[in-house]
């Protein structure tokens, strides 16, 4: 079923894009856990990780995985968290998330950046890839 993100990945609505790719897109998070907040998102619209077929899960795992050692590069952190919900945008998308302690994994604790930063964290980002 299409979603907010099949919005973006049609470029119907904006977002502050990473990466792009045939298959996937990577961009940042508006409500983000923590500064870098990333989600990838595959461009098939499939509610359920576990749901999609084997090597296209691979293929969001190594694109996730080339995503998060760029943002850690850009963003100083003790590690990226990786987390997959899907309950508030039934599209799959993995959270890549700089974090320090396990609140920057709680979801509950947001952080406020302006559209500059956004922007500029999104270029020095894709700038690492
Ligand atoms: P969940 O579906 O529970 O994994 O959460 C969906 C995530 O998507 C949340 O962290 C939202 O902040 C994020 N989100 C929702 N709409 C947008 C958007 N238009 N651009 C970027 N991130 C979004």
């Amino acid at each position: 079923m299409p979603s907010i993100f099949t919005k973006i990945i049609k470029g119907e609505i904006p977002c502050y894009k990473v990466a792009e790719d045939d298959h996937f897109i990577a961009f940042l998070d508006i409500n983000p856990n923590a500064k870098g907040h990333t989600l990838c998102v595959p461009k098939l619209e499939i509610n359920r990780i576990f749901d999609m077929e084997e090597d296209h899960y691979l293929d969001l795992m190594r694109f996730s995985r080339k995503i998060a050692k760029a943002l850690e590069k850009v963003v100083p952190c003790d590690r990226i968290g990786v987390s997959v919900i899907g309950l508030e945008v039934p599209h799959v998308h993995v959270h890549l998330i700089p974090i320090n302690e396990m609140k920057d994994m709680t979801f509950q604790h947001k952080v406020q950046l302006s559209a500059e930063e956004m922007q500029d964290l999104a270029k020095r980002i894709a700038q690492e890839l």
